[in-house]
């Protein structure tokens, strides 16, 4: 089989999680393939590796895997875009959901000054992603683009963020 139908083939999708209505994409599965989790880190690597990128930034809690495992293949450091209360010396960006609102935050030390290239494991609305680009620059840093193992056909996230000039890479529709 091809690399990316093996890939995909460990995504499950469930109806109704977390909500009515939602189909929710799992990716406890591909987690738990070794040749297909080292397969998708590749391909996540491939869409980076020729960026100008100083720095790798992830999304609490799966950015931390795959961002963790691009920034590895890339030899630089890491940054964790976490949830609240979690990080000293951090600032902090709160946006809107479609029901309420979440809070990123970014360590400014670690940000500024650097070219950040933002991971995570899925792009739905983009609202996240918007939000982790915006944190970035809130903390003196550039973003040299974004990628995300899956990508949701139908929703804005794609648009979303070329809309305000930060490319975005994804490995499965
Ligand atoms: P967005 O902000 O609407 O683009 O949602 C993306 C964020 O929500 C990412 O951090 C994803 O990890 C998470 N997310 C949204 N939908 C799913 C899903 O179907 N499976 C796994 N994560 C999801």
């Amino acid at each position: 089989k091809q690399v990316l139908e093996r890939v995909g083939a460990t995504i499950a999708v469930v109806p109704h999680f977390p909500k009515d209505g939602i189909m929710f994409r799992d990716i406890s599965g591909l987690l738990a393939s070794p040749q297909e989790r080292e397969e998708a880190f590749d391909l996540l690597y491939q869409a980076a590796k020729d960026k100008q990128i100083d720095a790798v930034a992830g999304m609490d809690a799966r950015g931390f895997i795959f961002g963790l495992a691009v920034a590895e293949r890339l030899k630089k450091p890491f940054i964790m875009i976490r949830k609240p209360s979690k990080l000293p010396n951090s600032i902090a960006l709160s946006y809107e959901l479609e029901y309420g609102s979440n809070t990123l935050e970014i360590q400014k030390e670690a940000t500024q000054g650097k070219n950040v290239w933002i991971v995570d494991d899925l792009l739905a609305t983009g609202g996240t992603a918007l939000a982790a680009c915006q944190l970035v620059e809130m903390a003196g840093g550039k973003v040299a683009g974004t990628s995300f193992l899956v990508e949701l056909d139908g929703l804005p996230g794609r648009s979303k963020l070329e809309a305000k000039g930060y490319s975005v890479h994804t490995v499965l529709n």
